[in-house]
């Protein structure tokens, strides 16, 4: 499904990713781990099309992403902010990007988000504006905009960190439900809960290379690395 071979990314001086490979299968759940400024977002961006290589290449479903062009259709992507339209309903955002890229007939992007709002259990709140829902509820709408475009691949950026502690569950318990869904999901997460009883894979990453890529029973009962052992130990 997802195959990245020798990934390189600078930002000026700064190398960020120096060799990257990893391999996703279809329907597997991968959550990447690792310190602050370790390239997890700089990953999913490229991964996304966002950020132009310096070397290395991406497959995605067996075709070259191209950088800018094809990648984000296949890929649906939930950041750490919301990132809602603040003058659009629930329902609004998540039917803007059928109406508006893939030109869907208003009364079908309405049943496409009304289904998607239901996916997240939010239908009951199909009409409200962002303002009015609490943080959960907005990431949860965020999941539903991305759905939307019914992506083969789901890339989540930390989705739970700017949550208020009460309100992270909801939102892992909705990922957990696509997760049984057999989408295949790439997870940037501090929630080590979350890592350990959802994903099929976890990734470590550390200064711009994954120094660990095993089941998460291993990652977690069985640090080899002293990286990993200090980084586990800071957050647990
Ligand atoms: P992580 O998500 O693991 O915290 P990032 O991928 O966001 O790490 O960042 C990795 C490194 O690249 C950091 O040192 C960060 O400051 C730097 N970086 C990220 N994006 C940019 C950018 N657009 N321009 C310059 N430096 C960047
Ligand atoms: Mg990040």
């Amino acid at each position: 499904m997802i195959e990245l071979n020798n990934i390189k990314k600078n930002f000026g001086e700064l190398r960020v990713l120096k060799g990257v490979d990893l391999t996703v299968h279809q329907g597997e759940v991968v959550s990447i781990i690792g310190p602050s400024g370790s390239g997890k977002s700089t990953l999913l961006r490229c991964l996304i099309g966002l950020e132009k290589l310096e070397a290395g290449e991406i497959f995605v479903e067996g075709n070259r992403v191209n950088t800018f062009q094809d990648g984000p259709q296949k890929m649906g992507m939930v950041f750490q902010g919301f990132n809602l339209f603040p003058h659009k309903t629930a329902l609004g955002n998540v039917i803007e990007a059928p109406l508006v890229v893939n030109k869907l007939e208003k009364s079908k992007a309405i049943d496409l988000g009304e289904q998607m709002l239901d996916r997240v259990g939010l239908l009951d709140k199909r009409d409200v504006y962002p303002a009015m829902l609490s943080g959960g509820q907005q990431q949860r709408v965020a999941i539903a905009r991305a759905l939307a475009m019914q992506p083969d691949i789901m890339l989540f950026d930390e989705p739970t960190s700017s949550l208020d502690p009460e309100l992270v569950g909801e939102v892992l318990a909705v990922i957990k439900e696509l997760a049984s869904d057999k989408i295949t999901m790439l997870v940037v997460t501090h929630e080590m809960g979350f890592a350990r009883s959802v994903s099929d894979r976890v990734i470590f990453m550390d200064e711009g290379k994954i120094i660990a890529d095993a089941a998460p029973d291993k990652i977690f009962n069985l640090p080899e690395h002293e990286r990993i052992e200090a980084f586990l130990e800071k957050i647990l």
